[in-house]
């Protein structure tokens, strides 16, 4: 039906950005890279160490981090464009989408879902952040196991605030990685598949919202992030 074309069409939409912009930051981080070999490796007598010329790539050389900042003032502005209305939503409802879009994807990776949230619960949130949190948060999950396991997601209220957990039973994060896991265009998926733009995107999703995000995740056991929202009961 139609929700569940704008739910694919915005999937599409998240991983089109991602790689484009992990794309477009590299090359001029290429031009810094070469430019600034040219300067170093410059021979005495050459043309290249002339200050004219090492004057021309320091030009480059800020050109490109003036591009490069752009881009991501681009990416911050992006998750400002879904409006801050507030919608009334039954997150029961959604996880079972959810649930329902991966179910091919959760056969055959042998993953079993698991919705531990209340069939009643009504959420007054921001329906569209909540969906890029959730199919991030999710699809991270599913990364993470790639031998099989189980995918929760799960909720529960304390006063007006909700508190939602997406957890798996994958291979968990190293203390190492803990610190970068929100920065941009960190990944440890390798080029091809991580753009390392998911759980930033999700930062700044939740924070748009008001929220807090925390992570807990032991190795070889699993993960599980717990979005708390504030007033949303
Ligand atoms: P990407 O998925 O493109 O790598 P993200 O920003 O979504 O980018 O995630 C960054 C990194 O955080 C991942 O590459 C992975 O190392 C780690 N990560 C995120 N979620 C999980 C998870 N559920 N289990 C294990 N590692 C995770």
């Amino acid at each position: 039906d139609e929700s569940k074309l704008i739910l694919e069409n915005k999937m599409a939409a998240i991983g089109e950005l991602a790689t484009g912009m992990a794309h477009e930051i590299r090359n001029p981080l290429g031009l810094i890279r070469s430019y600034s070999y040219l300067i170093r490796n410059a021979q005495p007598q050459a043309v290249t160490a002339q200050p004219e010329t090492i004057a021309s790539y320091l030009t480059v050389i800020d050109n490109s981090i003036e591009r490069a900042n752009t881009i991501i003032s681009n990416l911050l502005n992006f998750s400002r464009l879904s409006g801050d209305e507030r919608d009334t939503f039954n997150l029961h409802a959604l996880g079972t989408e959810l649930f329902a879009l991966g179910k091919k994807t959760y056969e055959i990776a042998g993953i079993e879902t698991a919705l531990d949230v209340p069939e009643t619960l009504l959420l007054h949130s921001n329906l569209e952040s909540m969906k890029h949190i959730l199919i991030n948060l999710l699809s991270n999950a599913i990364d993470a196991m790639p031998d099989g396991g189980t995918l929760k997601l799960a909720s529960t209220t304390k006063g007006r605030d909700a508190f939602i957990t997406v957890s798996d039973t994958g291979e968990g994060i190293s203390d190492e990685h803990i610190k970068s896991l929100f920065l941009p265009f960190f990944t440890t998926k390798g080029p091809n598949k991580g753009t390392g733009l998911g759980l930033y995107i999700v930062y700044n999703e939740v924070q748009k919202l008001g929220g807090e995000i925390s992570v807990k995740t032991k190795l070889g056991e699993g993960t599980a992030f717990t979005v708390r929202l504030r007033g949303v009961v």
